[in-house]
């Protein structure tokens, strides 16, 4: 966790929100859509409402028209709305911190409520997405057969000093190095401790390319057209 930490020492949400009810909005467009896209619909949308009572004001056609570029947006804009009356009329209009509250609000599941958790109230608390997910069994980091079992893997294994910061980490480096698919082993910062099959892959091809690489060595080999880099993750590369 150290040598993820050491990558990106102030790992921060990628999605744009400025108080915990934005972030609960933009966290909850966000599912299946790209943090970009969510982005783009809420500098539109926050300026008119980002208030619960200012988008139960648009109403639900007044709504769409914000968000309709985001995946599923009808179902999250009804969400959003049925959403918006709960916090009005059970929490004053405020996002509740606690697990069970915010769970119990339309179109908020165990992830965003971790999310928000996280990111807009400072708790411990660590979102299983699909990239920590894959991560953490490919790796044996914390495996586990669902989100659930991997995420109460990981609240045991991740020292406490770390668990703070502990979900973007690790969704960085499983969005930007360790990878679905050709996950770049050749720069990971913790190979050493990996013993995961793509890993033994990867390092192989790498030491094949090099090798064609060589003067003197049979330069014929097509493969031989990119050699492994070794760039930073930029600071710039977050997400929720
Ligand atoms: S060595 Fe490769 S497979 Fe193993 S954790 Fe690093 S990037 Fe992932």
């Amino acid at each position: 966790m150290a040598a993820l930490a050491a990558l990106n020492p102030n790992p921060k949400s990628e999605l744009n929100y400025s108080t915990p009810f934005e972030l609960l909005v933009a966290v909850m467009l966000s599912a299946q859509a790209t943090d970009k896209g969510v982005n783009l619909a809420t500098a539109k949308l926050f300026p008119v409402a980002n208030t619960p009572q200012k988008i139960l004001d648009l109403g639900l056609d007044g709504l769409i028209p914000y968000v309709q570029t985001i995946n599923l947006y009808r179902t999250k804009a009804q969400h959003l709305i049925e959403a918006c009356r709960i916090l009005i009329d059970r929490f004053h209009g405020e996002v509740p911190r606690t697990r069970d509250e915010l769970v119990s609000l339309p179109g908020v599941g165990r992830k965003t409520a971790n999310v928000v958790m996280n990111v807009a109230f400072g708790e411990p608390a660590i979102a299983v997405d699909t990239h920590i997910f894959r991560v953490c069994n490919r790796t044996g980091f914390a495996p586990g057969k669902t989100p659930a079992e991997v995420e109460e893997k990981l609240l045991k294994v991740v020292p406490k000093d770390y668990l703070l910061n502990a979900h973007h980490w690790l969704l960085l480096f499983g969005r930007y190095i360790c990878k679905a698919r050709n996950p770049e082993c050749v720069r990971c910062p913790v190979a050493e401790y990996c013993s995961a099959p793509e890993k033994t892959e990867a390092l192989a091809k790498a030491a094949e390319e090099a090798a064609d690489l060589k003067p003197g060595s049979p330069a014929k080999k097509p493969r031989a057209k990119k050699k492994p880099t070794l760039p930073e993750v930029k600071s710039n590369d977050r997400s929720v």
